[in-house]
Parts: C-alpha cells; structure tokens; sequence
C-alpha cells in the first residue's frame, strides 16, 4: 500500500489543504492536537440563545482577500458588513467618556460570517468526507527523514506510536515547530531561531463577548465601537448577527497575559461588564450571557514567547526548508504568507503553495488525476 500524505493542524490552513488534496484526487491524513478542529477558529455557541459568538477571527475582507471570497461563496456561506453606523466612543486613562459623531470605518469594509467565523471550518470539515482521515486529539511530536519519506511520531491518549508519510504539510505555527517537534537530522540552529522569532498572530490576545437582548447603544445612536485607554478593554465593536436581533457586543482585551492570568477568567469578566457599562449606559450591566476567551495560554496556539504584547504586524515570510527535507517536508500556516502573514487569507495562500508543492512532486511519479469540484 502507498503511504499517506499527511497533514499536521486541523486549523484553517490544514483543513484547505486537505480539501484541496481532495480536489485534486488524493487523500490525506489530517492530524490534529486539540479535540477540535479550526485551530484559532473559535466561535462559542450558547444554545439558550441560539447564539454563536467569535471568540477568534471574526472579518474577513471581501476587496482584499480574494481566497475568503472565493471560498467563502463555493461553500455557500453567508457575509455581512461589520456595524458600524452612529457615534465612536472613547474613553480616556481618567475614565471619562465621549461620543464622536465620527463613524468608526475599516478600509476596505470588513465583513462578519453568518454562525460566526467557525461557519467556514465547520463546512470545510463537513465536505472533506472519507478522502481524509481526521485524527483529533492527536499531537505530532518528532520527524524523522527516512530513505523512503518522513517517520513521524504521533501521540493520542493511547500511547505514542510512528507512521511514515510519504511527503508532510506542517501548518502549525513556526514558533511551535522550533519549540514542540523533533527533527532529526536537525535543522540548521539559524532556520530555528528565524522560526522561533515568527511571532505567532494574536496568539498573545485575549477576547471577550457580551449578548444582551438589545442593540441598545444603537437605539443610542452609539455604533458599538469604542477605544479605552484605561481598559481592560482597549478595542470594542458590535458583534450582532446580520439582523441585529441577536444583540452583542465583543472587546479585545488589553491587559496583559500575566495580568489576566493573575486576576482570573471571573474578575476579567465582571470589570469588562464594569467598562460596558461606564462605555454605553445602566443597559450594559446585565448581559445574558459572556465568554472569554484567553489564546496566550493555550499550548497548541502560543508560545512563551507569544504572551509578551506585540505592538505591529510583524512581516512574514516563507523560511527555507533544508535542502534534505526539501519534497519531503512542506511549511504551510498563516505566518509562513508574506502578502498576508498573520490573517485568514495568509493560512489559505500557504496552503495553495504547500499543495502546489506536493501535486508537483506526486506528478512526477504518478499521472494526474480528475479535479473535483470544491462544493
Ligand atoms: C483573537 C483573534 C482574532 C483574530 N482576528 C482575525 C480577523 O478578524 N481576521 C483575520 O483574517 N485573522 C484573524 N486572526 C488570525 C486568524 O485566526 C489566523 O490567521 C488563522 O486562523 C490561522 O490559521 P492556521 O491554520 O494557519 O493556524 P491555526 O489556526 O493556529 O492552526 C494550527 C493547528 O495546528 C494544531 N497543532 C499545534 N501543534 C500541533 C501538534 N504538535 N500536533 C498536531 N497539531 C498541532 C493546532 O491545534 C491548530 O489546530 C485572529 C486570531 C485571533 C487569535
């Protein structure tokens, strides 16, 4: 029997990849750590409401991200134009706050998925059908180069065991790579410390979701977007569904990871409801539900090194795979997308790449196969 392709995060980079593979005729094995799929994807469902709120990425940009597009219309899947009609408010270190009949814009528009972003995993991972075979709850911990391709060892609650792939996709992020996977031979101490300095994107950030029966601040004439200095939110936007019926608001939370550790999920909850509050009105006090939702201590996104703030988008690129492991061994994730490193866009360009790779080398030694079409 030939060995499987296989592909390692069950994240949005690896669930295209593997879609893609499908496409193309070929099946794969999609290896994941978590119990879950979706990798940063994360939308919390509150069935009481029927609601489901991003607690990871949640726009996506039509004009600017061709891939989503794309993607996002073979699927089937349903957009909408952030909120963002009526004042700005903002609050300065004293507490005070203002409302700026400024209309908070993003350039180009940033739109939402309707069931929140986890719509666009979920469908994925819904049509990848028996062409792959999705191992959750399943951590890659070493590769090893063999003459025949690459001995990987996998570990699940029933042990540890090895499976030779015939060429790998790694679509976890660069930091992770240097840090939790090891290679033998090894690879050259410059490609990992170039990894381990790729900062993982939002990795370090912490959000937090507030439901409430009404789009009150709307009936304010307030837009939902607010900017604190004094925090712990420092950015807050709407987050109601298409229709507004569905009423939330969501804040990305600015204190540190060690802060937010060290007062706790509950403390951070009552004082973002506090900030709501002094940000909107009496009408925030009492939400139906909230979340949060803290990355910088979740072992398969972020590193220790990703729970120190990052203040810019760092510039992403593509690092050389070592010549030996070159056809073997492919890097795919969002940080390894120069044009767009860091965003849904980037984890859908490396995918394309990584899979562009592996077709060329199977077409080498195999003929080529029908493309299915994607939905
Ligand atoms: C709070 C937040 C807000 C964001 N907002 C936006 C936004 O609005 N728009 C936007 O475009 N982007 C946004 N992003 C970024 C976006 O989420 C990422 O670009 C994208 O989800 C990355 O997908 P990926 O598949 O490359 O990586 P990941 O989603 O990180 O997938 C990697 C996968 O590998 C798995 N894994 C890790 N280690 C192992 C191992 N050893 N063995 C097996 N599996 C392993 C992980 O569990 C994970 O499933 C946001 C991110 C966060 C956290």
């Amino acid at each position: 029997m030939s060995l499987p392709i296989v592909i390692i995060g069950a994240g949005l980079s690896g669930l295209y990849a593997s879609t893609l593979l499908n496409r193309a005729g070929h099946r794969s094995v999609l290896v994941e750590a978590r119990p879950r799929a979706g990798g940063r994807i994360l939308s919390h469902v509150e069935a009481e409401h029927a609601q489901r709120l991003d607690l990871g990425p949640t726009w996506f940009w039509p004009g600017m991200n061709p891939r989503m597009q794309a993607l996002v219309d073979a699927l089937g899947l349903a957009h909408y134009p952030q909120h963002t009609q009526g004042a700005m408010t903002l609050e300065a270190p004293d507490g005070k706050v203002l409302h700026r009949p400024v209309t908070w814009e993003q350039s180009p528009p940033s739109h939402r998925l309707v069931g929140g972003m986890q719509s666009l995993t979920d469908a994925l991972q819904a049509r990848l059908g028996d062409q792959t075979h999705l191992m959750l709850n399943t951590t890659l911990l070493s590769m090893k180069l063999r003459p025949n391709g690459v001995e990987l060892a996998l570990q699940d609650g029933g042990g540890r065991w090895t499976q030779l792939a015939t060429q790998v996709i790694v679509t976890i992020p660069p930091r992770l790579m240097a840090q939790d996977i090891a290679l033998t031979p090894a690879w050259p101490s410059e490609t990992l410390a170039d990894m381990t300095a790729t900062p993982t994107w939002m990795a370090g950030q912490a959000k937090f979701v507030a439901a409430y029966a009404r789009p009150f601040w709307r009936e304010q004439g307030q837009s939902g977007s607010a900017v604190s200095h004094r925090g712990p939110l420092s950015e807050v936007h709407d987050a109601s569904d298409a229709t507004g019926a569905h009423a939330a608001l969501f804040g990305f939370v600015g204190a540190t990871p060690d802060y937010r550790r060290g007062i706790g999920v509950d403390e951070l909850r009552r004082l973002s409801v506090l900030q709501l509050t002094r940000l909107f009105g009496e009408a925030a006090a009492t939400p139906l539900w909230t979340q949060v939702q803290d990355w910088a201590w979740e072992p398969h996104t972020a590193a220790q090194q990703d729970q120190r703030p990052l203040a810019y988008h760092p510039a992403y690129r593509d690092p050389e795979v070592p010549e030996a492991w070159r056809k073997s061994v492919w890097l795919a994730g969002t940080e390894r997308s120069a044009l767009f490193g860091g965003y849904l866009e980037g984890a859908l360009e490396a995918a394309e790449a990584a899979v562009e790779g592996v077709l060329q080398n199977l077409s080498s030694t195999f003929s080529p196969r029908p493309q299915q079409p994607l939905a």
